[in-house]
């Protein structure tokens, strides 16, 4: 129990086999993400009967995070497969004609994206690398003038960070994905492009009318118009991710450190977890050793008390991904001790009113030094709330639902364990000395009630 931020790691061809996943969850890993942008339903529904496996191998919980690919938009082909040049100053038009580019035009597939451009607005091509700004409209098509230049070619994505997108926020390529991965129950579906809190409850209900099992949505804050509903979008969500690689696209990318403190203050308020997301330790998709600059995104990340900070690329294509979740482990453990050492003041938690009860919870265990939280979890609410007031002791949380425990994983600084022999309270110190903690003082939380116990 050294490790408070949790680590939630994308899996991909070079962390599938379940040699290297084993050792990767041994390693730390307490959330895998399965990127639907990269493989389709059974491919990746063998993967989630891998992870459960492995989960009952170690004897540990771990959580399973099907993230949707959304709405990511694309320009058509090419007449050949070169680089097209897009120079400063030059004229260049996107349409619905499917006849292959050139370096005058190319087709924007999706008739809902076209349809919803206005002039003035940006288009940004390859990353940002190109910015194209919208001049005039017609039935079928816009005619751009480019603003920044470079080369671009077939099948790239492209950024449209001043434009509401009419569009459903699950494609049908997403609706056919989220049908199958919802009868491998999987914990938690992340949606990506969300863009206002109305498209959070389209997903819920397509979720509730197919399955009754109770799985969490992630939100993931990727466009402008999110990062200005914040609160609304993490209310109606039961979590968030900070997914900076398309953030720092479509927003100014000095501004995206500042959001992303304002976005985990307010998913602190409002008891959802939150993860940080991309190029933590990008440069170990074939480097050995992080940046200096990595190492110190992913310790603020853990002082900053995020619930977990997520690797990318550098576990799903990288050389060595066991490598990147032992150093994420090995950085956040350290930070995370040292956080605990000088704890954070509960009682400067804004806005969170003094007769909260989980602020009375965090405020017990600091006022008496306790060792440990223990809370009977019949679902996630209690033992999420409590994470959010970032107690800085460990809060073991005893589930009777596989489920539960299972969702919890993303939580910081929560330990579950499920067994439904220990559902009690007389069970409070059989779980706190199933994790070695054989003496102090229990906060022990059960529904409403909260008491303090000796352990000796
Ligand atoms: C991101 O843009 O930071 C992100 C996590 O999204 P994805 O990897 O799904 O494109």
């Amino acid at each position: 129990m050294n490790k408070f931020t949790k680590i939630t790691a994308s899996i991909g061809p070079n962390s599938e086999s379940k040699k290297v996943l084993k050792k990767m969850i041994e390693g730390g890993v307490n959330v895998c993400r399965l990127n639907f942008s990269h493989d389709t339903g059974d491919v990746q529904g063998k993967k989630i009967d891998m992870i459960r496996e492995i989960s009952a191998e170690v004897g540990r919980p771990v959580a399973i995070l099907a993230d949707l690919q959304g709405p990511k938009h694309r320009i058509g082909n090419f007449e050949t497969e070169d680089r097209y040049p897009l120079k400063v100053g030059q004229k260049f038009i996107l349409d619905n004609d499917s006849a292959l580019g050139n370096s005058d035009r190319v087709q924007l597939p999706d008739e809902d994206v076209l349809r919803s451009l206005k002039i003035g607005e940006r288009v940004l091509l390859n990353d940002g690398k190109i910015e194209l700004k919208i001049e005039k409209i017609s039935k079928n098509s816009v005619e751009t003038s480019v603003i920044r230049g470079d080369e671009i070619w077939s099948r790239r994505g492209f950024n449209l960070p001043d434009t509401e997108v009419e569009t459903s926020v699950l494609t049908k390529k997403d609706r056919e994905d989220l049908e199958y991965v919802l009868t491998k129950n999987p914990d938690w579906v992340a949606i990506s492009f969300v863009q206002k809190p109305e498209d959070v409850e389209e997903v819920r209900d397509f979720i509730t009318s197919h399955t009754s099992h109770p799985v969490k949505i992630l939100s993931k804050i990727e466009r402008p118009n999110a990062v200005e509903r914040i609160v609304e979008i993490a209310s109606v969500s039961d979590g968030i991710m900070i997914a900076r690689g398309d953030l720092a696209v479509e927003i100014p990318f000095e501004q995206v450190p500042a959001i992303s403190r304002r976005i985990i203050r307010e998913c602190r308020k409002l008891n959802k977890p939150v993860i940080m997301a991309t190029q933590m330790l990008g440069s170990m998709v074939n480097s050995e050793f992080p940046l200096r600059a990595e190492i110190s995104d992913v310790a603020s990340a853990a002082y900053l008390r995020v619930d977990s900070t997520m690797t990318s690329e550098e576990t799903t294509i990288g050389d060595n991904p066991i490598n990147v979740i032992e150093t994420m482990s090995k950085i956040l453990t350290y930070a995370d001790k040292d956080a605990i050492d000088n704890p954070y003041d509960w009682s400067r938690v804004e806005n969170i009113p003094e007769n909260d009860w989980s602020r009375s919870v965090a405020s017990m265990a600091y006022l008496n030094k306790a060792s440990v939280i223990v809370v009977f979890a019949r679902d996630t609410i209690a033992a999420t709330q409590i994470s959010c007031r970032r107690p800085d002791i460990p809060i073991i949380a005893v589930c009777n639902e596989d489920v539960v425990a299972n969702q919890l994983c993303l939580s910081r600084g929560i330990f579950p364990i499920c067994d439904n022999q220990l559902f009690g309270q007389r069970d409070a110190f059989n779980a706190a000395r199933s994790f070695s903690i054989n003496s102090g003082k229990l906060v022990i939380v059960d529904e409403e009630k909260i008491s303090l116990r000796i352990l000796d």
